[in-house]
């Protein structure tokens, strides 16, 4: 199999990954590729008819997101929460509304979708892009790294791993990494690998017509959270939410009986009028997920040390959302991760 030569590699073409490819391209930088496993870019933002079923919102304090999108001339807006939220604790009594105070700062959403900003970053260097890539080794050769994939062998002297690290964890370095670095992958759970999303496009918003936010929050349900998703044009409607993980080994079709059965119950019949359905679950896609699906959504403690230094002798540096010493597991941290990497390779 051919052989390919750069200077650097990037291993995942998530956000983190094109961040530091992206910060490379703009420093002049361009002997380097990408290699994804996937055939498409993005890891865990993946936006499709307008709904984002992976990342959505971000927060004031996740500063590198708007400053990111600043660059590329990506717009923000704000997630939508207008009218009445429902809130359903007892699945025998009545639900309670609520209203969101309009003076409390609400979570920004990206224009076009969070794939916008992934598009936006790919755009610069989508000639360095390799997908259905997957690598399987990082050997430690005389002059650099040697990557070892389904596409062929590439050498470089330095590589970026971007992977989680709970799954970078099936890769093989040689020579091995320190048991304290494979420690460290194995209890390093990837954010929101557990989620099951499910996204519905309509061709009206007919929630708002009975003052209704679009908003359905409770843990008994088979849907525990929902929200308006409607373009910032406001010219295509959705409701995206979460699962209730519980809902995982239920047959789909019942699954899916289910919930627009609870919907219709809180945001009316209007919810079977839907255009589109679809649901992706996290947990079982492999580029994403071990086998160890972890309950809950709490953040654990990310940007560990093990991930802030050079292995194999000063040739591979572990990067991504949750090697993030700030916001670790938020997109905000996965380009802070990317900048941290590229700046590395820049010596800056
Ligand atoms: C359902 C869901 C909801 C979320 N909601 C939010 C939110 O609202 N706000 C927020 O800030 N964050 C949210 N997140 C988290 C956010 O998506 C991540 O922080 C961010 O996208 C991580 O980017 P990354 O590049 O670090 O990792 P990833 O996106 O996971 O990228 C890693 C890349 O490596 C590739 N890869 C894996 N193995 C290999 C291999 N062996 N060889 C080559 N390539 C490989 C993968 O395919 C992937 O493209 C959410 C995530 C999910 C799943």
């Amino acid at each position: 199999m051919k052989t390919h030569h750069t200077t650097y590699i990037i291993i995942g073409a998530g956000l983190s990954g094109l961040t530091t490819g992206y910060t490379l391209a703009q420093a002049g930088i361009t002997d380097f590729v990408m290699l994804e496993s996937r055939d498409r870019i993005g890891g865990r933002i993946l936006t499709k008819e307008g709904i984002d079923y992976g990342a959505t919102w971000f927060q004031n304090h996740h500063e590198a997101i708007p400053q990111m999108l600043e660059a590329l001339g990506i717009k923000k807006f704000h997630q939508r929460s207008k009218g009445k939220g429902i809130l359903v604790y007892n699945p025998n009594g009545p639900v309670h509304y609520f209203e969101s105070d309009p003076n409390a700062p609400s979570a920004f959403r990206i224009a076009g979708g969070s794939a916008a900003l992934i598009n936006g970053l790919a755009q610069h260097i989508s000639e360095h892009i390799h997908l259905n890539t997957f690598a399987s080794e990082i050997i430690k050769t005389e002059n650099g790294v040697r990557v070892i994939t389904t596409q062929g062998i590439f050498e470089a002297e330095k590589v970026i791993v971007t992977i989680p690290p709970n799954i970078a964890k099936r890769l093989t370095f040689q020579p091995p990494l320190p048991a304290a670095v494979s420690q460290a992958m194995d209890t390093t759970h990837t954010w929101m690998s557990n989620a099951i999303k499910v996204g519905l496009t309509f061709k009206t918003p007919f929630w708002r017509e009975q003052g209704l936010s679009g908003t359905v929050i409770g843990q008994i349900g088979p849907v525990t959270e929902l929200y308006d998703h409607a373009t910032m044009e406001e010219d295509h409607f959705c409701l995206m939410g979460f699962l209730n993980e519980r809902l995982r080994d239920f047959p789909a079709t019942e699954r899916k009986a289910g919930i627009l059965a609870y919907l219709t119950k809180h945001l009316g019949a209007g919810v079977k009028d839907y255009l589109t359905y679809e649901e992706k679950d996290w947990s079982i896609d492999t580029h994403t997920s071990s086998d160890q699906v972890a309950s809950g959504y709490q953040s654990p403690n990310y940007g560990r040390p093990e991930f802030q230094s050079w292995y194999l002798q000063d040739t591979v540096l572990f990067s991504g959302a949750e090697t993030a010493t700030l916001n670790g597991g938020y997109m905000d941290g996965a380009v802070r991760s990317g900048l941290h990497a590229a700046a590395q390779l820049l010596h800056e």
